[in-house]
């Protein structure tokens, strides 16, 4: 039974900064829990289709809609209509995603006995979720267009069927819930996309679409690309489609060529905002690395007070070689003062020749610790041998496996028992497998916080010390949750050349990076050539956007806000030639100069950026909009 019911247009009071978001169903659907996450206002919607007209009039900012669901997989009622909509042309982008615990709660007029129920109501996807458990009560599905909607018909009619909703929504209705939860899985959920028009609105979860000819183009996409798909049916007007979440638009259409797929994306998100959790439990991207390469959420290492992966970024600084308490000291104030997130300093050194400087060892492990603790910032040293790893770990905050000893697996084993985070960097000539493999290594032997290094790989170029791979390392990025970083320095092995190879990695979204830097290298006692200075480390902490404190020199400081007062200032001449182009597209169009829709958006962006000062976000847009009115020269 298919019940349309009429649009719940009746909304609340919004709260400031709160959005308007549908959702289908009505109260007390799953939908509904999606759409009031972060505090927002859910607007309920008989179907699908109605939703997505909603959204592209302007009747509401967002739609939350189901995509997956833990037992059933792609959610065909949502999908399906999603995808016309795309094809017709209503421009989307995919701003969040929320995972929805869902409990399917078996309700019923008060007084209904069990054996007495024949027939259940729900919504089409939550009785695919509990095919078996109905089956085994003798109880027959019965298709209804909400699971709270269910719960209301339920109620108004005077039989001994049975909802399948939640517990809020049998309670909404007067039901008496018979069962607590009758999915045929414990652990249910469904993943929701929160989806905005794609004027304004910037995409934020890699969504895509693709029409294939065959099932047989897009196999093996989710290994390729480390994306969820989410098959549709198809027909004979429309060919074999695909939702793909969580793959990078511009990979896709790399390889739809070759494979006959036709990609539509929701939007290109930054590659760095894109980091979603891929779905969780299946297999992993490389059968052989069944830990470092599990489909499952990005792996956050705690290091300290600080954290790396999942969005959340390191900058590792230091010297080189711990030479002195007072070099490892001053150098660490330094780089503190300029916002790094942890310090680093090698105590056993890996030298090509045996006669150079082999490290201080334990008592320069004294020196890294107290100036570690001086500044606030844990400390990340290198272990070279087995027997170095317990009495290192007991003071140090992560063990680094330098790139001579990443196929050293007794080490990486020790290492994996230590209790401590793990820097792995790259060996100069390993692959990618291979160092997906010596992560396994420490993983399979206890330690799950394994932070990836790319550190350049040896190649025929001699202009450079080695080649940095951030090829190598995009390319693993799909495989792995783990954090990826980049050392330019030992890549470079030139000074002058580490900040630009710094600023490649973080923009092609590396999770950090850890770089070299001394006060004084002419007399640095290793890779003396690589070391940046303390102000260059400035200029480079400024490029990256890491946040000063007051211990940093006041001229320093000043250069810092100079360093963003110009780029703001460069930013609100580009708005403005922008602005400029808009009204002359209008003018050619004869569209209307004046949106409100699009100005409440406006507002939304800068109150949502600078959240702890509405009146500025405001007095901004105000500025901002005046002056594109001027070049667009409209007159009032
Ligand atoms: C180091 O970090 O000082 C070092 C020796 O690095 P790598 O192992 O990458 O050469
Ligand atoms: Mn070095």
């Amino acid at each position: 039974m298919l019940r349309e019911i009429a649009d719940r247009r009746e909304i609340q009071e919004l709260k400031p900064g709160a959005l308007r978001v549908g959702y289908q169903g009505e109260a007390g659907a799953f939908g509904e829990v999606a759409a009031a996450h972060g505090g927002n206002v859910p607007v309920a919607y008989a179907s699908f289709e109605k939703l997505l007209d909603a959204l592209g009039r302007g009747d509401i900012d967002e739609a939350v809609v189901p995509l997956e669901n833990a037992i059933v997989g792609g959610i065909q009622e949502a999908l399906e209509p999603l995808a016309a909509a795309v094809c017709a042309g209503l421009d989307l982008v995919a701003t969040d995603l929320t995972s929805v615990a869902v409990r399917l709660a078996l309700a019923v007029k008060g007084g209904t006995p069990l054996a007495a129920v024949k027939r259940a109501f729900s919504h089409p996807a939550a009785l695919r979720q509990c095919t078996r458990k109905l089956a085994d009560l003798g109880i027959e599905p019965i298709v209804c267009y909400d699971t709270a909607g269910a719960a209301t018909v339920v109620a108004a009619d005077a039989a001994t069927d049975a909802a399948i909703c939640s517990r809020h929504a049998a309670e909404m209705h007067g039901l008496e819930v018979l069962l607590e939860d009758v999915s045929d899985k414990e652990a249910n959920s469904t993943r929701f996309v929160h989806l905005r028009h794609a004027d304004h609105a910037r995409a934020a979860v890699p969504l895509a679409f693709l029409r294939a000819a065959s099932l047989t183009a897009t196999a093996r996409l989710d290994v390729l690309t480390g994306a969820t798909l989410l098959p549709l049916a198809g027909n004979a007007e429309h060919p074999l489609r695909l939702w793909v979440l969580g793959a990078d638009a511009a990979r896709l259409q790399a390889l739809a060529p070759v494979r006959d797929v036709q990609v539509i994306s929701l939007g290109q998100p930054a590659a760095h905002a894109a980091r979603i959790a891929p779905k969780e439990g299946t297999a992993p991207a490389v059968k052989a690395f069944p830990l470092a390469t599990a489909r499952r959420s990005p792996t956050v290492v705690e290091v300290g007070p600080y954290k790396v992966g999942g969005g959340h970024r390191a900058v590792v600084a230091g010297p080189c070689s711990v030479e002195t308490p007072e070099q490892v000291l001053r150098i660490a104030r330094q780089v503190a003062a300029c916002g790094a997130t942890a310090l680093r300093g090698g105590i056993f050194k890996p030298r090509t020749n045996p006669y150079a400087f082999q490290g201080h060892g334990y008592e320069g492990l004294q020196w890294l610790v107290a100036a570690g603790k001086d500044v606030g910032l844990p400390i990340v040293t290198e272990v070279m041998a087995v027997e170095q790893v317990e009495k290192v770990a007991e003071q140090a905050d992560v063990l680094q496996i330098g790139a001579r000893n990443m196929q050293n697996f007794d080490l990486l084993r020790a290492v994996g028992r230590a209790g401590r985070p793990v820097l792995l960097k790259r060996g100069a000539g390993a692959t990618t497998d291979e160092w997906l493999g010596a992560a396994e290594y420490v993983m399979a032997s206890g330690e799950a916080r394994v932070i990836l290094c790319e550190r350049g790989i040896r190649t025929f170029e001699p202009s450079t010390r080695n080649t940095l791979d951030l090829g190598g390392m995009l390319a693993v990025r799909p495989l792995t949750h783990l954090p990826l970083i980049a050392d330019p320095s030992h890549a470079a092995g030139r000074a002058d050349l580490v900040e630009g190879l710094a600023r490649a990695a973080w923009s092609a979204g590396a999770d950090g990076i850890i770089v070299e830097v001394h006060d004084d290298p002419a007399r640095a006692l290793s890779d003396a050539e690589q070391a940046l200075v303390p102000a260059r480390f400035a200029e480079l902490a400024r490029a990256l956007g890491l946040h000063p404190d007051a211990r940093l020199p006041l001229t320093q400081l000043r250069a810092w806000v100079d360093a963003i007062d110009h780029e703001l200032a460069t930013l609100v001449k580009r708005r403005l030639d922008v602005a400029k182009v808009i009204g002359d597209s209008k003018k050619q169009t004869g569209k209307a100069v004046l949106d409100p829709k699009r100005e409440a958006a406006v507002r939304r962006t800068y109150a949502e950026a600078i959240a702890g000062s509405p009146e500025l976000a405001d007095k901004l847009v105000d500025l901002l909009i005046e002056a594109a009115r001027k070049q667009q020269s409209i007159e009032e």
